[in-house]
Formats: structure tokens, sequence, C-alpha cells
């Protein structure tokens, strides 16, 4: 089995380097990331200049672009084989309800599903890496355990899986997206010639948290499975714009 893996926290994130090393034990895994930290890149593609793409030392490949870039890049022409698995991550922190919107990990994924290669995607939900060892190992078994049924059906898949030693998880869940409140104020600041600049502040908390969402998983030690549409398409807001333009 062909793995592609990347992320959006750029090539020499501890998080690649421990999904890349776990995948390895059981499928030929080639890295190509970003060559730096591109967190919150979403699905973007670099479309005003060439791409670069060079080697690091230990073989990973990472390119001046963004997570979008770097696996179409790779499918579309870099590679000499189509991969039968994107995986993307594992992320410094969550990718769960609104977060997938923004989040480059997910676009990495989303990416390779959208060229016809099934992807998942992997975030840690606590930053700062605790216990990223057992989270690689869960993230390889769970590859090893969907990559049969994923060859069948092209799908993507979006996992969160709780810091906590393998031990202590208390299984796995499949889920839908919860959803956040609304993202917090922009941070202002002065910079060095005294003119105002704004940081874009943190997410919401969250609101839809109840049984069944990915939030509720984590906070429960479970790994949460998010199956993912592309489809933006809001079916129930059909009928009511028809009804306007009846009046
Ligand atoms: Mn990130």
């Amino acid at each position: 089995m062909r793995i592609l893996v990347s992320n959006d926290d750029g090539y020499f994130s501890p998080g690649i380097d421990a999904l890349a090393r776990a995948l390895s034990a059981f499928a030929e895994v080639t890295v190509v990331a970003p060559q730096r930290d591109r967190s919150g890149a979403s699905n973007s593609l670099t479309l005003d200049r060439p791409l670069s793409v060079r080697q690091a030392a230990n073989g990973y490949r990472y390119v001046d672009g963004t997570p979008t870039d770097c696996v179409h890049v790779a499918i579309t022409g870099l590679l000499p084989q189509r991969p039968d698995l994107v995986v993307s991550g594992i992320n410094d922190g969550a990718n769960m309800g609104d977060d997938t919107i923004y989040s480059g990990t997910v676009a990495a994924a989303m990416e390779g599903f959208l060229l016809g290669v099934p992807a998942i995607a992997f975030s840690l939900v606590q930053r700062g890496w605790p216990h990223l060892d057992s989270a690689a190992a869960s993230a390889a078994d769970l590859v090893r355990r969907f990559a049969p049924h994923l060859a069948r059906q092209p799908m993507l898949l979006n996992i969160n899986l709780p810091a906590r030693p393998a031990a202590e998880l208390a299984g796995i869940e499949v889920t839908r997206l919860g959803r956040r409140h609304m993202a917090e104020p922009v941070v202002p600041a002065v910079n060095p010639r005294g003119e105002t600049v704004y940081w874009i502040g943190p997410a919401g908390s969250a609101r839809d948290a109840g049984p069944g969402t990915d939030f509720h998983a984590v906070e429960h030690g479970l790994i949460s499975v998010t199956p993912l549409d592309v489809d933006l398409t809001g079916g129930q807001w059909m009928q009511p714009v028809h009804d306007w333009l009846a009046r």
C-alpha cells in the first residue's frame, strides 16, 4: 500500500514524523508537506507563482506552498504512481466542528479525496504533543483497519485523537461534526511603527457538543471518526429560496 502523508504544521512537525514512522511499519510512505506552518490555510491553492519542492535529509519532501498545494502537486505530477491513500496530520490541536472549514490538515486530506484518492485527517486534540506516540499508534491501527474498505469506496474521514495513553482510551465512536460558538473577537496590538494591527482571535467554545458529536466523543476519551462530505449545498434552504422567487 502506498500512502502519501501531508499536514499543515510543516514537514518538521513531530506529528507528521510520528505518523509517517508508524505507517511505515506496513506501508510505503511518501511525505510531501509544507515548508512552514500553514495551519488555517484551508483549501487554498497557490496560483500566482510556481511551487518549489525540496527534499530534507530524512527524505521528506517540502513545498513552499499550502497543504492543498502539497497534495495537489504530489498526486498530479510529482509522484510516479498514485497513492492508495492520503493521510494528513497528526495535527497539533483538535479539528472538530467548524474547525474543519479552516483546517489545513483536513484540507490536505480533502484534496486527496477531490482527486479520487481516499483520505484520512488525524488531529491530536490537545496542543503540545501529549501522548503523541499512542496517538500515532492509534492512527496507524485505524489506517490499517480502514484501508481495505476505503479501497472499495473512496471516502474522507476526519479523526480526532484524545491525548491519552493507549491503555486509557475509552474506544472509538463514529460521530457527526459539532458546532462552535462564534469566534472570539480579533485582538488589537500596536506594532513597533505605531500602527494598530489585529491578531485573529481564538475559535469559539463548543456549542453543539452533545452525544453523537466529535466534541462529545473526545471529551469522554473516545477516538472520534467523522465521515466528511464536500457538498456544501444547503438542501433545507432550497425550497424557501424557491418560494421567495415565486412571490
Ligand atoms: Mn495545524
